[in-house]
């Protein structure tokens, strides 16, 4: 997909998204362009108010866990992760026990939260019983615990290195008590970047086949989208775009949009020639373009303090 903005003039875009119409990708690229943020704001709120009840805002109390930074992948926007190339730089690797991961998840109940999210690096001693065996820590910690863990690259390595198919993985992953999945991973969903931020993951294909599989047994998800390093608004467009062709078979739980934390990573000590500043104009106009459908709207956030 080779996406040029539609040409459209923003007044007749926003007036076919009041209308409830559907938009080209061509269509978004514009409006993350040009679009007046006040109008864009106020379509989105108007796109909100219809879907959702104007006077209610959802919202739930979460905790991270983070049961390792080691990782053997090589994201070049990752200031996270340890592996023996990088020992000793930001700080050292880990690896929490279940008593750990038990006892924050009980820390975390007690201060009022109803779900985990649980991520991490891919350690290289992992297989796929390892994500199965956390999520059953979680539940004998508190039962009620809404478990929403493991990214789609998690899974599809957790499959690959047991050697079964991912749909049966997923399956003993929801019997043992997984609810949702984070849609991370998915930085941005074009090949071409992911060339460059993160050529040893998986791919936008195989990131939509989680996502599809996992809503196909009933588990949940969530989408996002990491953008801000060498993306621009043609690649976020083409991003939601993938988001949207999924949602039209199923129903993401929230969008979020936040910008990648580089400090230590390759790309911080890297200057690419395609660098660029991602400006608070186009951080709000990514949040305010998320692809809807249905009565449920996607929450969107930015992890940037607006
Ligand atoms: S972002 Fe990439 S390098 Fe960082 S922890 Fe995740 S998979 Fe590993």
């Amino acid at each position: 997909m080779h996406l040029e903005p539609s040409g459209r003039p923003v007044a007749d875009i926003l007036g076919d998204v009041r209308q409830g119409e559907r938009i080209s990708a061509g269509d978004a690229h514009t409006l993350l362009v040009e679009a007046d943020l006040l109008e864009l704001g106020l379509a989105a709120r108007e796109v909100r108010d219809r879907l959702n009840d104007p006077t209610v805002a959802t919202y739930n109390i979460d905790r991270n866990i983070n049961y390792t930074n080691v990782c053997t992948f090589k994201c070049t926007f990752c200031g996270f992760s340890k592996g023996p190339a990088s020992l000793n730089l930001r700080g050292k690797p880990y690896l929490l026990s279940n008593a750990e991961i038990a006892d924050r998840v009980r820390e975390a109940a007690d201060l009022g939260a109803t779900e985990v999210c649980l991520q991490g690096g891919i350690h290289p001693d992992f297989d796929g019983d390892y994500y199965v065996q956390v999520t059953r820590t979680v539940k004998a910690a508190v039962p009620s615990m809404h478990v929403h863990g493991f990214t789609a690259l998690e899974v599809t390595e957790g499959a690959r290195r047991l050697g079964e198919p991912l749909q049966s993985y997923l399956i003993r992953m929801k019997e043992a008590g997984l609810a949702s999945l984070p849609g991370t991973a998915a930085e941005i969903l074009d090949d071409r970047i992911r060339r460059h931020l993160c050529p040893d993951k998986i791919t936008t294909a195989e990131w939509s086949y989680v996502m599809t599989e996992a809503h196909g047994i009933g588990l949940r998800s969530t989408a996002t989208i990491m953008f801000g390093h060498i993306d621009g608004p043609r690649h976020w467009a083409e991003h939601l775009e993938v988001i949207r062709r999924i949602q039209r078979a199923m129903l993401f739980g929230s969008f979020s949009s936040r910008s990648p934390s580089i400090e230590g990573s390759v790309m911080s000590s890297r200057r690419l020639s395609s660098d660029r500043t991602t400006d608070t104009r186009e951080i709000r106009r990514v949040s305010l373009v998320p692809p809807q459908r249905g009565h449920e709207a996607f929450s969107s956030t930015s992890a940037k303090d607006l």
